[in-house]
């Protein structure tokens, strides 16, 4: 199959259609109007093969996941999501392949509110590009940068799940096969917070999405900001499973530098703290209190756990150049 046609079949018309945009896939370039008073929110992420995922992972989780990290990108700058490019490098021309990836995408974008508008197709290792653009009111972009001592800090959902199942893959813990088989599914496919990274801007005072590590993101934020923070790891939100890896003689560094929960981490005044329940309780997802933004001190996170300070054997999160 030639390029074009490949193009054509797979490429256009997934997601959502916007007035604003007013040339998608077939041109040179895309044309999109950005409406006055708001700014544009732009963010890309790749996957390779062995790197992001394995040969046997399926085309629809790559689709998935390749939009799902975009999306958390845009949740946590409080953005709402529009549209999308994507650079496709593929091995050879496989029909169920890019069926599976066509439609995949299509259904996520889809449910975002994305419109694909155009990207680039060449051949080789397998490796996918996305870049992911989106609409803030002016202003209203949520940083890294403006926690201030005082604040809470706060983390979407549930932490550490991603992290105990890769573990588990590696060969690092040993779980049930049907926990297992949970905990896949939430490495698998993370849910992106866009409706919650929405209702934060002009709330929360910064935010970040984790993908390293709660510890290593929440220190991104601590950094920038010039600030400390101190964390309360009881408060931390764990699941059943990793709940019952603990009771077994399991450690919380897991959930602590796993990575991979596309949850929000974020800091917001003490005053928003019934509107933030408010928020958790319409949008159905739970938030919780984890600590205090203080003024900065030798160390850019303390942690509490059991009654007694704590400290991380294993290192940070992830980094793909250590
Ligand atoms: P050019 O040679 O100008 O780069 P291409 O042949 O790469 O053009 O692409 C033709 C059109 O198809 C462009 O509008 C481009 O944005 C779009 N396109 C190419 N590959 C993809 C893709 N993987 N996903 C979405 N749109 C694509
Ligand atoms: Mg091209």
């Amino acid at each position: 199959m030639a390029e074009f046609s490949l193009i054509e079949r797979y490429c256009q018309d997934i997601g959502s259609t916007h007035s604003s945009t007013k040339i998608g896939v077939g041109d040179d370039a895309a044309v999109v109007q950005v409406p006055s008073g708001q700014e544009l929110v732009i963010s890309v992420d790749t996957m390779v093969e062995g790197v992001h995922f394995t040969r046997q992972t399926s085309a629809e989780l790559i689709a998935h996941k390749l939009a799902a990290v975009n999306l958390s990108d845009m949740a946590a700058m409080g953005a709402r999501p529009m549209w999308a490019t994507l650079a496709l490098t593929i091995a050879s021309i496989e029909d169920n392949w890019l069926n599976a990836f066509s439609s995949s995408l299509d259904s996520i974008t889809c449910a975002y509110g994305v419109q694909l508008i155009g990207g680039d197709t060449t051949r080789g290792p397998l490796t996918l590009t996305m870049q992911i653009m989106g609409l803030v009111k002016e202003g209203y972009a949520i940083t890294r940068t403006k926690s201030s001592p005082g604040d809470d800090v706060y983390v979407s959902g549930l932490i550490g799940d991603p992290g105990l199942a890769l573990a588990a893959i590696d060969g690092k813990v040993t779980l049930s096969k049907s926990d297992l088989k949970l905990l896949r599914e939430r490495l698998d496919r993370p849910t992106p917070q866009v409706e919650l990274g929405l209702r934060l801007s002009g709330l929360a005072t910064a935010c970040i999405d984790i993908s390293d590590g709660v510890l290593a993101d929440l220190t991104h934020i601590a950094k920038m900001s010039a600030v400390g923070m101190q964390l309360d790891l009881d408060k931390l939100p764990l699941s059943a499973t990793y709940r019952n890896y603990l009771d077994n003689g399991g450690s919380l560094d897991i959930a602590l530098t796993g990575g991979d929960d596309y949850q929000l981490a974020f800091s917001a005044p003490v005053h928003q703290r019934d509107n933030l329940n408010t928020i958790a309780d319409q949008l159905n997802v739970p938030i919780s209190r984890i600590g205090k933004v203080t003024a900065p001190t030798g160390v850019l996170l303390e942690m509490r756990y059991l009654g007694k300070p704590y400290t991380v054997e294993s290192g940070a999160g992830y980094q793909h150049f250590s």
